[in-house]
């Protein structure tokens, strides 16, 4: 493992809001912490690639993840942000899931509007995660190995192309930032309403500081994720890599159907805002979500049958257990199987294309505490 503790604290250091944490650092952090409230610290450059940001400027580069064997390896395109004073490392990923494109769009958008003469500590943008995937327009799974970058992490040096871009992303993006953010949308099939997911399962410390993130980001859904891995070395999701390693993060959801609208990209665009401005690495923003609906149980549904499917509700309906959520038909006509709610809660999205295979989620629904 990195150096977790120390980065753990500091990054707890940059999103805490509480006095009382201050009992539970250790003294090196307590000293870090006087630096970190000090004005105008000292901020040095920032190396990432083959790019170095001096204070004040933004810079762009490309990651390069070598080829091995018959695969020719990829590219991860990324904008440094790097403030004049020092601060928090607040890394932003998108494209981990290559036909989510209302993040990717959103970040071409803040990476040039975000200044940096205005910027306490470094805002770090991945633009373009799963290159495979993006330019080959796939859903979940990518084009070059079947495999689901979200769940190859930490990834492996010597590995697929997938967990080779994972495990590029730990080293040079998860591993230099203080907090993570993995900016999602419904994949190129999904129609979903937005929501975020708050990972539980890191330490208390951390935990609390990736709750007050979901709050500063604004979406007004917020599923409450207690199910992730606690294993840094089998982090499986991008986030929860972060979590793994002491890190505060977040899943953010908006947006999907392979549809770039301005109403989900503005709910990325606030929430950056609002996350700058709660880390206290710029002074105006938008406030946190005053009155969030916690989602403390939420299931996926999925097929039990390969054919075509047909939604018969839509994201955001209230539905009651026993709500049929939508029908298989096989490829002559016939319905195979129907979906139906589980419980009662609302759908936070559902399949919108026809294509279904045994085993693939269908919808997701969740109830509010
Ligand atoms: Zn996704």
């Amino acid at each position: 493992m990195r150096p977790g503790k120390v980065d753990g604290a500091m990054a707890y250091i940059y999103g805490m809001r509480s006095v009382t944490a201050t009992a539970i650092l250790p003294a090196s952090a307590a000293l870090a912490l006087a630096a970190a409230a000090a004005p105008a610290a000292a901020q040095s450059s920032f190396a990432l690639g083959p790019v170095t940001a001096r204070p004040g400027s933004t810079v762009s580069g490309t990651l390069t993840v070598a080829a091995r064997g018959d695969d020719p390896g990829t590219t991860i395109p990324f904008t440094v942000v790097h403030g004049t004073t020092d601060g928090p490392v607040l890394a932003l990923v998108a494209g981990t899931h290559g036909m989510e494109y209302v993040p990717i769009v959103a970040l071409q958008r803040l990476r040039t509007s975000i200044d940096p003469a205005a910027l306490r500590g470094t805002v770090v943008m991945v633009h373009v995660a799963n290159m495979p995937s993006f330019l080959g327009r796939t859903i979940y799974y990518s084009p070059a190995d079947g495999q689901n970058l979200n769940r190859v992490f930490p990834g492996k040096a010597d590995g697929t192309l997938s967990e080779r871009i994972a495990d590029t992303i730990t080293r040079e993006v998860i591993a230099r930032a203080t907090h993570v953010v993995d900016l999602h949308c419904g994949d190129g099939n999904e129609s979903l309403r937005p929501y975020a997911y708050w990972i539980t399962t890191g330490e208390p410390q951390v935990a609390e500081a990736a709750r007050q993130m979901a709050l500063a980001f604004g979406l007004d859904h917020i599923i409450v994720d207690g199910a992730r891995p606690t294993d840094p070395a089998a982090s499986l999701y991008l986030s929860n890599t972060a979590v793994t390693r002491g890190k505060p993060a977040l899943t953010t959801e908006t947006g999907g159907m392979a549809i770039v609208d301005q109403a989900s990209i503005g709910l990325v665009e606030r929430g950056v805002a609002g996350l700058l401005k709660h880390l206290g690495m710029r002074a105006a923003g938008p406030d946190p979500v005053a009155a969030p609906i916690w989602i403390d149980r939420n299931e996926v549904l999925r097929a039990g049958v390969t054919g075509i499917f047909q939604a018969t509700v839509e994201r955001g309906h209230t539905v009651a257990a026993g709500t049929l959520i939508g029908r298989i038909m096989d490829f002559h006509g016939r319905t195979v199987e129907e979906i139906r709610a589980p419980f009662d809660g609302e759908i936070l999205y559902v399949i919108g294309t026809p294509p279904i295979s045994k085993g693939e989620p269908v919808a997701m629904v969740g109830t509010r505490r």
